[in-house]
């Protein structure tokens, strides 16, 4: 699973490393606004910054970006760290970007101090509207002229409570006609008179996230702030902020990268709340989510969404991974872990006429092809078996070798079965099959060395277990424009019947379901007395490494 090619932020800390930047250190951050869960897109930002940090021998912290004094809830941050930690993650220190709002408060007096801040009465959108356009520079605020000393004292005004929300801002001074927008005196400081999660009443200024985020970064040591794409034009801002400010000498530098997105996948925690909100989905953590915890509860494992985030690279320019590369990581780090079992869909049950009727043999079959040493295990087989409905055909098509009136197939792990007879209801569905088997054939060879073409499975149909298995499909479909919605057939659930060993399946196990795909039996619904599984994915797929 180690990745050995360098990416272009590993060439950068190579650089750094080399020129004695940061005197060899790596120190990066993985900093979530706790207001959702956390979806694939973040599991891309957890694995670079976290494993970025283990290949130079560095440090990782977690840190809520929780400058917003909205409510912040403690399922989310519960989520997030249990998140971090599944998929196979320490951090360093676990930072509140909250616990620096006076050290943000002293920044902004410094360029106060330093004539590289003002306050500014104007309305946001008065603001808005002077900022200009790509091709016209911004239009100065009459209050950008304002004295140190009075900037001063309106700023501690606005602190102390003096105003109302969106009353004054404090603007960073810097050039209304940059030909970057994000320079035309950016909004550094705003009032907004609520309660914060963390520092109460406090205050009723909050920093600007283009302001907080490089002082949080500073604060904490960081060397390589990695961030999304869409900062990129924000990058001259996150300098000019730690230059001006001036209070750290070796300051950070951000690094930007593609954000991660997944074909047929919505990325946005915004949204995934609206789905949740909306009874859309079981929760956050519902099977079809791309939440982390939604994908956690499908069975996906840890090793795979790292294996897919290692593989996908890092990019500089937005792109669309498809969905099948995520399907292909789980389902080749399942292959050679899992065990299989024999279940059977759409049953359709087959009497072994010439077997004895109160007898019970134990037969051998393989736990997982691929791997001999997981060794064999013993399954019932009896003179009533169901095979699957997909494994029988009343009029075969061209090239089916599965079972038909008057073939026989290797029953895997048993006897060569022929099909005699079929045995109708009154509506014309089928009852059962009459079949024989050749007791010569035991384990699925012949001595007389005839070969069969086909190989299907079984469960014995005296001890055979019920099961609920749930199938899935994208939960969003998206059309030509990239516009979400809802998929009305994300899910289904069926009634199989499997071997007995899948009654006393644990919550979180995962199977193949020989033949058919790779199961988890739910974490939250599989009981005792009730077993429930997911599907994980099918074995085969459409889409190629
Ligand atoms: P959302 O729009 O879903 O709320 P966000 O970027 O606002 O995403 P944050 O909690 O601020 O969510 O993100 C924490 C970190 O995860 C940030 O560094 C952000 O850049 C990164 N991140 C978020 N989405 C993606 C993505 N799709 N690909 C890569 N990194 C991402
Ligand atoms: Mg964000
Ligand atoms: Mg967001």
């Amino acid at each position: 699973e180690t990745n050995t090619s360098t990416n272009f932020i590993e060439n950068i800390i190579d650089e750094d490393n080399a020129k004695g930047t940061y005197g060899g250190k790596v120190y990066t951050r993985f900093p979530p606004e706790p207001n959702g869960y956390l979806h694939i897109g973040h599991a891309k930002s957890i694995c670079l910054n976290f494993s970025i940090a283990q290949k130079y021998g560095g440090k990782c912290n977690l840190r809520y970006d929780d400058t917003n004094p909205v409510k912040e809830d403690p399922e989310y941050v519960k989520a997030i760290e249990e998140d971090v930690k599944w998929l196979g993650f320490q951090w360093e220190k676990r930072c509140w970007a909250s616990d620096y709002f006076d050290q943000m408060y002293e920044a902004a007096l410094e360029l106060i101090r330093k004539g590289k801040a003002y306050v500014d009465d104007q309305s946001a959108d008065q603001i808005r509207e002077t900022r200009g356009t790509l091709t016209e520079p911004g239009v100065e605020s009459p209050f950008r002229s304002r004295t140190v000393e009075e900037n001063l004292q309106l700023f501690e005004e606005m602190k102390d409570g003096k105003y109302g929300n969106g009353e004054k801002v404090l603007r960073a001074k810097i050039d209304m006609s940059s030909p970057n927008i994000n320079m035309r005196d950016p909004v550094i400081y705003r009032i907004e008179h609520s309660t914060h999660h963390n520092t109460g009443d406090a205050w009723c200024v909050y920093p600007m996230y283009d302001f907080a985020h490089p002082i949080e970064d500073a604060i904490e040591g960081i060397t390589h702030s990695i961030c999304t794409l869409e900062f990129e034009d924000h990058r001259p801002l996150y300098n000019w902020v730690l230059q001006e400010v001036g209070f750290w000498p070796n300051p950070p530098k951000q690094i930007e990268f593609a954000r991660l997105n997944v074909t047929n996948t919505m990325t946005s925690k915004r949204k995934l709340r609206k789905l949740v909100e909306d009874g859309v989905v079981d929760g956050w953590d519902d099977p079809r989510m791309p939440t982390i915890s939604g994908i956690r509860r499908r069975g996906y494992t840890p090793e795979s969404i790292r294996k897919f985030c290692s593989e996908i690279g890092v990019a500089k320019s937005n792109s669309l991974v498809d969905q099948g590369m995520l399907e292909h990581c789980v389902r080749s780090d399942l292959q050679n872990k899992v065990e299989s079992r024999n279940v059977i869909e759409n049953p359709i049950k087959c009497v072994i006429t010439n077997y004895p009727q109160d007898c019970q043999e134990m037969v051998e079959v393989e736990n997982n092809r691929n791997v001999p040493e997981m060794g064999t295990r013993q399954i019932p087989f009896s003179n009533e078996i169901y095979i699957d409905g997909a494994d029988f055909m009343e009029v075969p098509v061209k090239k089916y070798f599965r079972l038909f009136p008057g073939n026989e197939v290797r029953v895997k792990g048993a006897y060569f079965m022929t099909c005699n007879e079929v045995v109708k209801n009154e509506d014309g569905s089928i009852r059962e099959l009459r079949c024989t088997i050749d007791p010569a054939t035991k384990g699925g060879d012949s001595p007389d060395g005839r070969k069969v073409k086909g190989t299907i499975h079984f469960v014995d149909a005296k001890t055979a277990v019920k099961i609920r298995v749930r199938n899935y499909d994208n939960l969003m479909l998206q059309d030509e424009n990239g516009e979400f919605s809802v998929n009305p057939a994300s899910i289904s659930e069926e009634i199989c019947y499997a071997e007995p060993s899948l009654g006393e399946a644990k919550p979180g196990e995962r199977f193949q379901f020989f033949r058919h795909g790779y199961y988890i039996a739910d974490t939250k619904l599989t009981t005792d007395t009730e077993k429930v599984f997911n599907r994980i994915v099918g074995l085969k797929s459409s889409w190629k490494p």
